[in-house]
């Protein structure tokens, strides 16, 4: 590809692979195997046919932000394909966790005891468990969902030992209005605190600084697929 990175290239191919050519420059930037830095193609809101291009060249990994929709587009839209893996990035309510735990492969946003409760019931009704990441909340924002940095070590033990889950990392989203390599600092000290390799981190605007801090996962949208309208684009909700 001849494009510059700077600049968007024209297709959702040419940007996904832009974006993964920054992905492995960053990882080796900070002497890390770009092997080990995945990257979550985040499809909420994006039409039918931006998916099928990404897919297309080989992408496998969809992040979405609400059960209904990624139900919607991964069983009603299309019969989900084979070795496709769906990860949950925005809130789950409790009530929705029986139809969470039967679409996606991994639920990034475990962030309270309830809904813990509810996970464990959920995947043991269906006999499916799927992997878990815990949302911290690193800068302690009022309208955030997220366990407080302070709150995390008791609420692990509490999800392993009281409901049985098993937890195999930490998600966070830092604020807008601060340098997000502190919190990405931060959720990485956590993580290794406690055990967990499994570091969900950065987006289209700082996913090279969170992979410089340790990022496994790396979750871009609108690099790719260009911007979202603003009123659906929330991770909440
Ligand atoms: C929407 C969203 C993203 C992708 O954001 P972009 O800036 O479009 O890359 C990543 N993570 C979460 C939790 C999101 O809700």
């Amino acid at each position: 590809m001849s494009s510059s990175l700077a600049q968007p290239a024209s297709s959702i191919a040419e940007r996904l692979a832009a974006v993964k050519a920054r992905i492995a420059e960053a990882a080796t930037a900070a002497g890390r195997d770009p092997g080990a830095v995945a990257l979550t193609v985040v499809s909420k809101t994006q039409p039918s046919e931006a998916i099928d291009q990404a897919m297309a060249v080989g992408q496998r990994v969809f992040g979405e932000n609400r059960v209904q929709e990624a139900e919607r587009r991964w069983t009603v839209e299309r019969a989900r394909p084979a070795g496709v893996e769906l990860r949950l990035i925005g809130a789950l309510q409790s009530n929705k966790a029986a139809d969470a735990v039967a679409l996606f492969d991994v639920i990034e946003t475990l962030d309270r005891d309830s809904l813990a409760r509810a996970l464990a019931e959920a995947v043991q009704k269906a006999g499916r468990t799927p992997r878990l990441l815990v949302q911290v909340n690193t800068g302690a924002e009022p309208q955030k969902a997220g366990v407080l940095p302070r709150d995390l070590d008791a609420f692990l033990k509490s999800a392993r030992g009281t409901y049985g889950l098993t937890v195999e990392g930490l998600m966070a989203i830092p604020p807008v209005d601060e340098a997000a390599g502190l919190h990405f600092g931060l959720l990485s000290k956590l993580a290794a605190r406690n055990g967990l390799n499994v570091l969900s981190m950065g987006m289209s605007g700082d996913f090279e600084t969170a992979i410089r801090f340790g990022a496994t996962h790396v979750r871009v949208g609108s690099a790719i697929f260009g911007e979202r309208n603003p009123v659906s684009a929330t991770s909440e909700g």
